[in-house]
């Protein structure tokens, strides 16, 4: 398939060339558009056969529900029912922006947006761009991540060229993805609002603000989460070429840990790649990418920098590990999917 590229200027938005691929989403057809997040792979939300090709051009089971993008938090009401003082306070709050929230969807969401279930995904992103080809489509747009099923998020306009140029009919270019992770995903349908998916907005922002949050158990557990309530969630995913590893341990012996494993790695021929916090880089032989020096920068390079690694052919990858609260919940909860939950004690 021919696929039209657009580069757009995220501070001086080009209204006609978001036109054109406002046209291709009228049309039933697929456009991959930045947020703030991740790139997003989109389609009218409303057109089951435009959806299907979202799912035809990842290769995403059909049971995966699709986050529907709005850009005007009215629109809820047209999607969703039931909708909770609570709901009202999150989309107040935090829209435009990184959280997600699950409600009971009205019969206009088809199922085939929904994976089949009663609730519906509902997001206002607060990139620009993304903003534009909404309003300009006139219509909901239903969009997971970029990325082939299974492969890391992108969150680099070029990472999103090379894996889905001729898959999609548009492309829109506009830079970084500022947070790189994926959005937050609150189910709302619960007295008790509960986390199906940690993301930048966290239980802790939250909570301040609502009240209880719970956590979906399956995200507790550092093992396979094939019971998440979050269909997608128990899918693999975030997977490079390599085979990642968590390397944990006081930072000491992390960092003579992965030296170790390094030159064994080295005697067998297989090439070694580490991630790790920017201060630790000139610790480690061979190949090390600096993934930031806060937690917030680490979110927003952890996928760009597994996909850097399959362009430097690594088979191995060992990462240090970030603690388990704040920002650093959606961390560890991307990095031991990406890992396979396999983690080694230093
Ligand atoms: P992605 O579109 O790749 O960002 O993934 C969207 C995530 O939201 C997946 O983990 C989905 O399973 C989850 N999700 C979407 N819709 C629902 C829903 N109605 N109920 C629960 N989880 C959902
Ligand atoms: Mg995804």
């Amino acid at each position: 398939m021919k696929t039209i590229i657009s580069n757009i200027d995220i501070n001086d938005i080009d209204l006609n060339e978001i036109k054109k691929h406002a046209k291709l989403i009228k049309e039933g057809n697929t456009v991959i558009f930045p947020t703030e997040t991740v790139y997003g792979l989109g389609a009218n939300a409303l057109n089951e056969n435009a959806v299907k090709k979202i799912y035809e051009a990842k290769g995403r089971p059909s049971d995966n529900p699709l986050i529907v993008h709005i850009c005007d938090k009215e629109e809820v009401y047209n999607l969703a029912e039931d909708i909770s003082e609570k709901a009202k306070i999150v989309m107040d709050n935090f829209w435009p922006g990184p959280i997600t929230i699950v409600l009971n969807k009205k019969d206009i969401v088809p199922k085939t947006t929904s994976g089949g279930l009663e609730t519906v995904a509902i997001r206002m992103p607060s990139n620009k761009i993304a903003q534009a080809i909404i309003r300009e489509s006139g219509v909901p747009i239903a969009a997971p991540s970029a990325n082939i099923s299974g492969r890391p998020s992108p969150t680099k306009g070029d990472h999103v060229k090379e894996e889905m140029d001729g898959r999609v009919g548009g492309i829109i270019l506009g830079g970084d993805c500022n947070f790189g992770l994926e959005s937050t995903v609150l189910d709302m349908t619960e007295e008790i609002p509960m986390i199906l998916r940690p993301g930048s907005i966290t239980k802790e922002e939250l909570e301040k603000l609502i009240g209880d949050i719970n956590l979906d158990p399956s995200l507790e557990k550092k093992e396979d989460n094939k019971k998440a309530k979050a269909p997608g969630m128990k899918y693999t995913h975030y997977s490079p070429n390599a085979d990642v590893y968590i390397v944990s341990g006081d930072e000491q012996s992390v960092i003579e840990k992965i030296n170790n494993m390094y030159k064994e790695n080295m005697n067998n021929n297989l090439k070694t790649g580490v991630m790790c916090i920017n201060k630790n880089i000139h610790k480690y032989e061979g190949l090390a990418i600096g993934l930031g020096n806060s937690l917030e920068e680490v979110g927003s390079n952890l996928f760009s920098a597994l996909i850097e690694m399959d362009k430097h052919n690594i088979d191995i990858i060992y990462s240090e590990e970030f603690p388990n609260s704040g920002v650093g919940r959606a961390i560890m909860n991307r990095l031991l999917k990406s890992a396979g939950y396999k983690v080694i004690k230093a």
